[in-house]
């Protein structure tokens, strides 16, 4: 960095330090003209660039100059494609430099605990570490050129439901293992240039002023050097934020929260140390991002475009097929059913929304690859309602009737899902299902092309022979819908959550979205899939699945080593072969399982994923690495991530229910527990230490139970398992006394610390 910073800082009065930390306007820092120091636009995010010239809002409710919109990251995950997404980020980078944004604030990275958030599609994942890989990619992308990013929103912002007072109550086991993780991979592998805290409360404090989430884990455990951001109105008490690491309120507080600042300085509430600190973070980053200016830069929208195609076609999801029905053949007569191929739902609600630089015309892009196929459209449902238009409904079943197959483009109209509220069902509107039906009754052949940015239940699945889930699929939607239909590529999109048979079966149904102001993520650790698997509920698509016109075969899986410490790695690789006849790519999932463990854990956890394009007959193997983090689950005693020593399956899928090859591996762990045997430490587990287990056989004599049990042995010890000592000294009847039970706690917890 050319700008000496602190420098800079020591030239700077109270006032505009405190000023620095809060926006000029909705959308820009304050610059200081006296020592040079320019304002910067920070912008939405994440899919596309949300530019406001004027009239700035956080709901997308004023118009934004042009830009690309990509799917949603509910569709960019099921591409499951870390190159793809990299792209991606790559042009949103090039974009927001045409447009002078210094940061895009995204991407959105929270956990999809209920299907119902309404937010869903902005999020990547129910899983953490398949979400934590994508972000990484995008952060990549974007920063490559660059632009910041700022990944959001941190942490717990699981619903929009009272989002900005809600109090997320989570164990801290879960919190590490599925909340933060999902935040935890992209900061220490791609260091974002900045965090955005979230609205809620997280366990009883806002997140915008928890010392806890922004200095303790951010910035000290995982090493995060850029600068927090608060969401759009996230701060609470302006002092205490910064105290808890929250440099940049936004939008701007009218002054307010700066004065706040320079009041506690001058009263002593708040050391001057930690306000400069904050300053010299955000000089960092106004700095940075000027001399990564790229003045005069451009894209070409074009090329925008067709990236923008290729991702949404590599995002949408096979969910069923029928026969083969897909693709679809080149000739004879296809009716094209449903407003929404016209007018595609391509994006969704609310501070990520996009003006685009174009918009496909599914119709027109189907009618463009057809060849000698001749298509009839019908609109089928008014988008505007729910209610079942007759007219239109019946001018659709006739259409229907006179093709050979007929193609439903279905969905949640807007209203359906947005930022700002949640669903309250998963039901598709009731006009859509009508008109489902009433297709369903005079065509065999149907076709249904999904857009919805998250689950749908799908009872009507009976009537349909295909269903391809569009997710929202960005600008290019229409043309991805048609060379996947028509089989100009085969569809490779995966889910990248479960899509559960009702709304009922999801872990969080019963404390989503909580009472008033609080709600309890009681599921714990079972989230999405691990959920489903434990309980061993069928769910309608499992996480992973996604069809292709294709085949593949796994063979030869295999390890580098049997058998490793936990400080050390170990490859795991297998071939994957396209034993089909067209081109496809395969989404090769590895899943990890500890066999047997004294903790409660879910019984496999995605470790690895790779996406391979493979030509018919051509076969490649892939190799994954396997470290500590793989095995490791988190102990909140040890308030570290542990591997427990034994047996763990390794395993290889085409979805997280469809394992193809397992195997197994022994690691060991190279740290020790802490132990302290107390009064009230059982026999049982005294008898399992290898330090004590010997010493420990002499209470099996002392519990009275065993002149009862004189001829079963293993009865006894079964029932002596959950004795704690102190209960011998009456049960013992003299035999074991106070004294006796200080003297063999000494001399137990001497043995167990001499082990350390
Ligand atoms: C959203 C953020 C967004 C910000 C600015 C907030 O309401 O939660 O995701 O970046 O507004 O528009």
């Amino acid at each position: 960095m050319t700008t000496d910073i602190k420098q800079l800082l020591s030239q700077m009065t109270l006032e505009e330090k405190a000023g620095l930390c809060s926006g000029l306007d909705f959308w820009h820092t304050k610059g200081i003209e006296r020592l040079g120091i320019p304002s910067v636009m920070v912008t939405d995010g994440p899919h596309g660039l949300r530019k406001q010239q004027e009239g700035g809002d956080h709901l997308g409710l004023n118009d934004s100059v042009p830009a690309t919109c990509f799917p949603s990251a509910a569709g960019l995950a099921s591409s499951w494609d870390r190159e793809l997404i990299t792209r991606v980020g790559e042009a949103l980078g090039a974009e927001c430099q045409a447009e002078n944004v210094a940061v895009l604030l995204g991407p959105g990275n929270n956990i999809k605990r209920s299907p119902l958030n309404g937010r869903n599609f902005e999020y990547f994942s129910e899983d953490p570490y398949l979400a934590g890989e994508l972000a990484a990619s995008h952060i990549q992308g974007v920063q490559s050129q660059g632009v910041g990013t700022s990944l959001k929103h941190f942490a717990a912002n699981n619903q929009e439901h009272r989002r900005m007072s809600t109090d997320a109550v989570i164990d801290e086991r879960t919190l590490r293992e599925i909340y933060l993780a999902s935040f935890e991979g992209p900061v220490k592998q791609s260091q974002p240039w900045s965090v955005m805290c979230s609205y809620n409360r997280v366990n009883g404090v806002y997140a915008s002023e928890s010392d806890y989430l922004l200095n303790r884990i951010l910035r000290e455990e995982w090493g995060f050097e850029g600068f927090v951001v608060s969401d759009w109105g996230a701060v609470n008490e302006r002092v205490q934020a910064l105290q808890a690491g929250l440099e940049l309120e936004m939008p701007s507080s009218a002054g307010i929260g700066d004065a706040k600042i320079v009041q506690a300085v001058e009263s002593g509430e708040l050391a001057v140390k930690t306000l400069d600190l904050a300053v010299e973070r955000l000089l960092t980053f106004i700095f940075k991002s000027v001399e990564s200016r790229k003045n005069g830069a451009t894209f070409d929208k074009e090329t925008h475009h067709r990236l923008a195609r290729e991702v949404a076609r590599d995002s949408m999801v096979l969910l069923k097929n029928e026969n083969g029905i897909l693709p679809l053949q080149k000739n004879g007569r296809l009716a094209i059913i449903g407003e929404f191929a016209k007018n595609p739902r391509y994006q969704g609600g609310g501070s990520s929304h996009v003006n685009p630089t174009q918009l496909d015309d599914a119709f027109a892009e189907m009618q463009a690859a057809a060849g000698g196929v001749s298509l009839e459209y019908a609109q089928g449902y008014e988008l505007g309602s729910d209610g079942v238009n007759d007219a239109l409904q019946q001018a659709a079943a006739d259409a229907a009737a006179r093709a050979d197959a007929a193609v439903l483009f279905l969905g949640l109209p807007d209203r359906y899902e947005s930022e700002g509220y949640d669903r309250s069902h998963l039901s598709l509107p009731e006009n859509h299902i009508a008109l489902l039906a009433a297709v369903a009754a005079v065509q065999s052949n149907v076709v249904v092309v999904l857009s919805n940015g998250a689950p749908v239940e799908m009872p009507w699945l009976p009537q349909t022979k295909a269903v391809l889930e569009g997710y929202l699929g960005g600008q290019a939607f229409g043309g991805a819908v048609a060379d996947l239909l028509f089989g100009a590529v085969s569809p490779s999109g995966k889910l990248a959550e479960t899509f559960p048979v009702k709304l009922s079966d999801n872990p969080s149904f019963l404390n989503f979205p909580g009472e008033g102001d609080r709600v309890e993520y009681r599921e714990g650790l079972f989230v999405g899939y691990r959920y489903y698997d434990k309980k061993q509920i069928e769910p309608l698509f499992p996480f992973g699945f996604g069809l292709s016109y294709t085949k593949f075969e796994y063979s030869g899986l295999k390890l580098t080593k049997q058998r490793i410490l936990d400080s050390e790695t170990v490859q795991v690789s297998l071939t994957v072969k396209n034993t089909g006849d067209t081109a496809g790519k395969e989404i090769v999932q590895l899943y990890v399982s500890d066999v047997e463990s004294s903790v409660i854990r879910p019984l496999q956890e995605l470790k690895g994923f790779a996406k391979l394009a493979l030509e018919p007959g051509e076969a490649r193997e892939v190799t994954f690495t396997l470290d500590k983090r793989s095995f490791a689950y988190y102990n909140t005693a040890l308030g570290d991530w542990h591997v427990e020593s034994g047996v763990f399956r390794i395993a290889a899928g085409a979805s997280s229910r469809d394992i193809r090859l397992s195997t197994e591996l022994v690691v060991e762990s190279q740290t020790k527990l802490p132990v302290r045997f107390h009064r009230n430490t059982t026999i049982g587990d005294l008898l399992t230490h290898p330090q004590t287990a010997e010493a420990a056989k002499k209470y099996t004599s002392m519990s009275g139970l065993d002149s009862l049990m004189e001829d079963n042995e293993e009865m006894l010890l079964a029932m002596m398992r959950y004795m704690p000592l102190r209960a011998l000294i009456g049960f013992g009847q003299g035999r074991f006394t106070e004294a006796d039970l200080d003297e063999d706690l000494r001399q137990f917890n001497a043995l167990v610390t001499e082990e350390e």
